[in-house]
């Protein structure tokens, strides 16, 4: 039971929303990757939720099928990005993104694309990798600050351009254990 109810009015995207498209993405990606080794990059630390649930969403290989499924192991990153007004965001890498993944197929699993500047670097930092293929699965996508055309793969839901919390999402730190995402302006 979450400990606090929040106002109705301040919930973008409910919690039997969220699972019910999680459960959809995950059925894809499981055709999409069916008998082969697939690794999810969780970008850390906003997608944690969505990657924890994404994960068990796609079919495992495994009793009762070990003939079928996805075998799917988990690599994270952790990046940094630096808003200055004028310029674009520069992004930094903290931690993450190792030699494991030369030759190996790639699900970079996001919780927001908004400018497309992490994405971007990202991406490019992954080319210097070496994989066989990298794929983009995000939460959600806020297309209208799009300052870089970024491919995304699956998509969760795409929103306004409005600030949102919740489901792994921060705002300074908080608020990241809310079951939904809501829109902070009206918490
Ligand atoms: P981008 O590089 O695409 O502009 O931004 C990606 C990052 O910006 C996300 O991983 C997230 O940390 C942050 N971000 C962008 N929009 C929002 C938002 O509406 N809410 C929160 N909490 N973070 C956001």
């Amino acid at each position: 039971m979450p400990a606090t109810k929040p106002p109705p009015e301040s919930v973008l995207i409910s919690e039997s929303r969220l699972q019910h498209r999680i459960r959809e993405l995950g059925a894809q990606i499981s055709t999409d990757y069916e008998n082969q080794e697939l690794v999810l990059l969780g970008v850390l630390r906003g997608s944690v939720l969505f990657f924890a649930d994404l994960a068990r969403a796609i079919s495992a290989t495994g009793p009762p099928n070990p003939d079928c499924g996805v075998r799917v192991r988990f690599e994270f990153v952790q990046l940094r990005s630096y808003h200055e007004s004028t310029k674009p965001s520069k992004v930094q890498l903290i931690h993450g993104g190792s030699d494991y993944l030369e030759h190996r197929h790639v699900l970079i699993v996001e919780d927001i694309v908004d400018t497309g500047y992490t994405l971007k670097f990202l991406r490019e930092h992954l080319g210097t990798l070496n994989p066989k293929t990298v794929k983009v699965c995000t939460l959600l996508d806020k297309p209208a600050q799009r300052q870089v055309p970024v491919a995304i793969d699956y998509i969760g839901f795409e929103i306004p351009d409005t600030f949102v919390v919740g489901y792994g999402l921060d705002y300074a730190q908080q608020y990241r254990n809310l079951p939904y995402i809501a829109l902070l302006e009206s918490i």
